[in-house]
């Protein structure tokens, strides 16, 4: 399916909309939106004020995932005669928005699908806040009740990633509580406004960042970030076991230095237990 045809083909369009500034939205977006029979949205409003802005007029069809098996089928008999476009109200649709029952049943129906990328707050965030970016895990929203919020970051204590969670602001003292408990040591930001004119990204720990948000309460929309766990303090034997294995080939300065870079133990001390080993 080709997006950049003057008529476009019939088929669902994912578009990400802006999160906030909407300078934010792509060309092709723009583009996929003005070619379009209709767009399918959460709340005709919210998106009406987009394709305002834009300068479209559309049939906009309300659509979330909890919609009747019967409005579904009505909205994929459209796409399969028509280009229809699926946007949330605002960011990517499907990330913490409907639309996952929407592309599962276009493309087992054999609708064409095709997803144009734009704004989602948790990459904005997450290329923001200074957290290792190798890999995250984005978790969604942490529960509104206590047990649940700690469960569910029980549950994601091992995972060696930095973690990715939409909040509220009046739930994120208790979600930097429930950090602090579950996850101690960890390094914790919080993203805030996201693309908009009071933006910031605070870092530090969730003792910290609880500190501040409690003298100074936050507004609007957050992103919250927990950085990965903190690798776990060798222990002796761990060092011994390095140790060896460096001795094998390494002078006891060369080994302790060696050995005192990974583990992050004292090189000096690493040194003596060396020249005891050999
Ligand atoms: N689909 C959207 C996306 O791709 O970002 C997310 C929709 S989810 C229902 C809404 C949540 O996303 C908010 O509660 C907040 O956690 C986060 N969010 C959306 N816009 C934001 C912004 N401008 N700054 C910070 N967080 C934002």
């Amino acid at each position: 399916m080709n997006a950049r045809m003057d008529q476009l083909e019939p088929g669902l369009y994912i578009v990400a909309t802006p999160i906030g500034n909407l300078g934010d939205i792509t060309l092709r977006s723009v583009e996929v939106l003005g070619g379009v029979a209709a767009v399918a949205c959460e709340d005709t409003r919210v998106t009406g004020r987009l394709l305002n802005h834009l300068g479209l007029r559309k049939r906009m069809i309300r659509y979330d995932d909890h919609a009747s098996e019967a409005d579904r089928a009505r909205l994929l008999a459209l796409m399969a005669e028509e280009p229809v476009a699926l946007v949330s109200d605002a960011g990517t649709p499907l990330i913490s928005d409907p639309g996952f029952r929407l592309v599962r049943a276009a493309r087992a129906a054999g609708i064409a699908v095709t997803s144009l990328p734009g704004p989602s707050a948790a990459i904005v965030a997450l290329t923001l806040a200074g957290l290792p970016s190798d890999r995250f895990l984005f978790a969604g929203f942490l529960p509104a009740r206590d047990k649940a919020r700690r469960d569910m970051l029980a549950g994601l204590a091992g995972v060696p990633a930095t973690l990715v969670f939409y909040e509220t602001a009046p739930r994120l003292g208790d979600a930097l509580g429930a950090v602090a408990a579950v996850l101690p040591g960890r390094e914790v930001a919080v993203a805030r406004e996201l693309t908009k004119k009071f933006e910031e990204c605070r870092t530090g720990s969730p003792e910290e960042l609880a500190a501040h948000y409690a003298a100074h309460p936050p507004r609007g929309e957050i992103v919250l970030l927990v950085g990965p766990p903190v690798a776990a303090p060798a222990d002796s034997r761990d060092a011994d076991r390095l140790l060896r294995a460096e001795l094998e080939s390494a002078r006891p300065s060369q080994a302790a230095a060696r050995v005192a870079k990974l583990t992050g133990l004292d090189r000096k001390a690493l040194y003596a237990r060396a020249l005891a080993l050999k």
